[in-house]
């Protein structure tokens, strides 16, 4: 039997109303497939979330379910807001964490970009 990858997905969560316009966001770039503001508490000079419209808990989730038209909108989505910040051609960091262990908070897919300035090693040691 095939595995479900679609994990149940709280459409209360923060990133959600943030969709809705229910909670404000300082939006850089909205397509079709993807919105990108930047992050309320950033640890970075240039600290933007990337997020697909549709609703996935995970990369586990999005990468085993979602539509092909939404994964290539959600990657070409994180190209253009890199460049539209400045973090292309500087160079930049993106993350995505996936699950409790990796310190996902946030239950809605969102990817990291991290730049603005010297980014230092991957992970402390
Ligand atoms: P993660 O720990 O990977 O789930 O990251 C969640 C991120 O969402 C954190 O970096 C928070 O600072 C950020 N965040 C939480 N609420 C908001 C919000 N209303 N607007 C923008 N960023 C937010």
């Amino acid at each position: 039997m095939p595995i479900d990858h679609k994990q149940p997905y709280d459409d209360s969560n923060i990133f959600a109303r943030i969709l809705r316009g229910e909670l404000p966001c300082r939006k850089v770039l909205e397509t079709d497939h993807a919105l990108a503001f930047h992050d309320i508490n950033p640890v970075a000079a240039v600290h933007v979330l990337v997020i697909p419209k549709g609703a996935y808990v995970s990369w586990d989730d999005f990468a085993a379910t979602a539509p092909e038209a939404e994964i290539a909108g959600f990657v070409r989505a994180i190209g253009e807001t890199a460049r539209l910040v400045g973090a292309e051609p500087q160079g930049y960091r993106i993350l995505a964490n996936s699950g409790k262990r990796a310190g996902q908070e946030v239950p809605h897919l969102h990817v990291h970009l991290f730049g603005g300035q010297p980014l230092g090693p991957m992970l402390a040691r």
